[in-house]
C-alpha cells in the first residue's frame, strides 16, 4: 500500500510521479496526495497541480521529522 486517501479512504490511489522519497498520487475521487515514506504528508485539490503558476497547498502541511 502506498497511501490511503484521507478524503474517501480509497486504499490505492494511482501513482502519478515521484521525486526521491516523495510520491505524488491521485485518488479516484480526484484528491491529490503527496506521500513520503508511505505516509501522506499533504493533500491538494486538482487545481493546485494543474495550475503551475500558483502552486500552493490548500491544506495544512505537516512534514515528518527526520
Ligand atoms: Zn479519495
Amino acid at each position: 500500500m502506498i497511501a490511503t486517501c484521507p478524503s474517501c479512504s480509497w486504499p490505492a490511489p494511482a501513482l502519478v510521479s515521484s521525486h526521491g522519497p516523495i510520491r505524488y498520487l491521485r485518488c479516484v475521487c480526484g484528491q491529490w496526495l503527496v506521500s513520503e515514506g508511505g505516509a501522506v504528508v499533504a493533500t491538494a485539490g486538482i487545481s493546485v497541480f494543474s495550475d503551475s503558476s500558483s502552486a500552493e497547498y490548500s491544506a495544512p502541511v505537516t512534514l515528518p521529522e527526520h
